[in-house]
């Protein structure tokens, strides 16, 4: 099977990469073995929250060249300030062209609601999620957090506690309704999208919102789970029509829906780009001649090849198996790359629980053009974007769909560019 470009992994590097080849005419195929990091996400989108010292980000772009200076390995630092500063704005503007609304400029960060009720730093939002500015009072007043009776994912009182700390008058309630006794007899089937599925049923809509009046009499702002609108806005904007008062939704624990809304919504723009996206497939190994990748073999092709000019590696850290801590050592295992870590396991691991982690910033070894390498020599023509990349810790600088996106447009950039000039 032959193409211009194929993408190992379909998570949110892998679909923006693949998008944005797609959108220049290549004809691109993804191999994606399950669920990515969007399944569990928030859905909001962080670009750069803190320095690696800790000191506070307000504006990303701005904080580039402190960043280089403390992490010149940190991708952002390794594509350069120019090309992140463009690319952070080419990707708002590819998520425009994907049909997802988002909140929020790569020019100053804003603060999100989190599902404990706090406020926490972030790039893009979900038009649904509450947010607010970085300065300034919480905006919203009488608030109601309504919860779903037996539902664990989500806790109101918590949400509303926290609030009501920050000086916001806010009550908790939990919504009973009939249609969603059968789901409740079983509590591990009780999730947010098993009940976005039964509540964005036509038929349910009326009671639903009988239900949400009878429990926000008197409120202006209505904050629920995310456990509606799974395919569509359509049982959300009708709720709008008929309830007078402001709603927002948080995320759940995973499964996430917003995380999942953005992940069929990228899909969707790279299928109807004429992309082709292999579901449940695992890229096992590969070919490899004079530093090129000629052929990749994947579990349902068996011994027929995936064979392309260009080849994207966009399989995640250790969460999504893009990466593998054996006893003594971590893999790459599809190419056997080069990886930058420790070789003593002693050194993978802080013994503090909330200490930074070490192994959050192991990564494959690329060179300048995020051409991966491999027995200390880069492969011409793979690329490595995302999560598997090293240098960086999205979890406390705040920048992993950030680091995800503008990476695979870096990439995508290299690709078409030398594919021009060898045409
Ligand atoms: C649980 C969790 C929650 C997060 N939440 C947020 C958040 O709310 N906001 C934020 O900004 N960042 C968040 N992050 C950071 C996250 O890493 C990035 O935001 C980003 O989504 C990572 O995307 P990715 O495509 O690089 O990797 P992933 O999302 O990990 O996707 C990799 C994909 O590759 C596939 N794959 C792996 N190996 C193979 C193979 N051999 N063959 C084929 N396919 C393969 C996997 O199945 C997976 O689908 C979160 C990370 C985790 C782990």
């Amino acid at each position: 099977m032959q193409f211009d470009t194929v993408l190992i992994g379909g998570g949110l590097a892998g679909l923006a990469c693949g998008i944005r080849l797609a959108e220049r005419g290549q004809r691109c195929a993804i191999v994606s073995a399950g669920q990515s990091a969007l399944h569990f996400s928030s859905g909001s989108l962080d670009l750069l929250g803190k320095l690696p010292d800790g000191t506070v980000v307000n504006h990303p772009l701005q904080a580039l060249g402190a960043l280089a200076q403390q992490a010149p390995d940190h991708p952002y630092s390794v594509m350069g300030s120019a090309a992140v500063t463009q690319l952070a704005s080419e990707s708002e503007q590819l998520m425009q062209r994907c049909d997802v609304p988002l909140f929020g400029h790569s020019e100053e960060n804003h603060l999100r609601l989190t599902p404990l009720g706090m406020r926490r730093s972030t790039w893009l939002s979900p038009l649904d999620v509450p947010v607010t500015s970085l300065q300034g009072p919480i905006p919203w007043e009488q608030v109601a957090v309504i919860g779903i009776e037996g539902f664990l994912d989500f806790h109101p009182q918590l949400v509303a506690g926290s609030l009501q700390k920050a000086g916001v008058t806010a009550s908790s309630h939990s919504l009973m309704l009939p249609a969603l006794d059968r789901l409740r007899t079983n509590p591990s089937e009780f999730r947010a999208v098993n009940i976005a599925r039964v509540l964005d049923l036509p038929a349910h809509r009326e009671a639903l919102i009988e239900e949400l009046k009878r429990l926000s009499v008197g409120a202006q702002t209505i904050i629920l789970p995310a456990c509606l609108g799974l395919d569509s806005s359509q049982t959300l904007d009708d709720l709008r029509k008929q309830i007078p008062a402001s709603i927002f939704l948080l995320p759940t624990l995973p499964p996430s829906l917003l995380g999942m809304r953005l992940y069929q919504q990228l899909r969707r723009r790279f299928q109807q780009l004429g992309g082709m996206f292999m579901p449940g497939d695992k890229a096992l190994r590969a070919a490899i001649e004079n530093h090129r990748v000629t052929h990749l073999y994947s579990h349902n092709h068996g011994d027929i090849p995936l064979v392309a000019k260009n080849y994207v590696l966009a399989s995640g850290s250790f969460f999504s198996n893009g990466l593998i801590a054996r006893f003594d050592q971590i893999i790459e295992p599809v190419f056997g790359l080069d990886i930058d870590a420790p070789s003593h396991h002693a050194q993978w691991t802080a013994p503090e629980l909330f200490a930074p982690q070490p192994y959050l910033k192991f990564g494959v070894k690329t060179d300048r053009h995020l051409r991966a390498i491999r027995e200390g020599n880069p492969l011409e023509n793979l690329y490595a974007i995302g999560a598997v990349l090293g240098g960086y810790d999205p979890l406390r600088e705040g920048c992993g769909a950030g680091v995800s996106l503008v990476s695979a447009l870096f990439a995508a950039q290299q690709i078409a560019g030398f594919t021009e000039a060898a045409a």
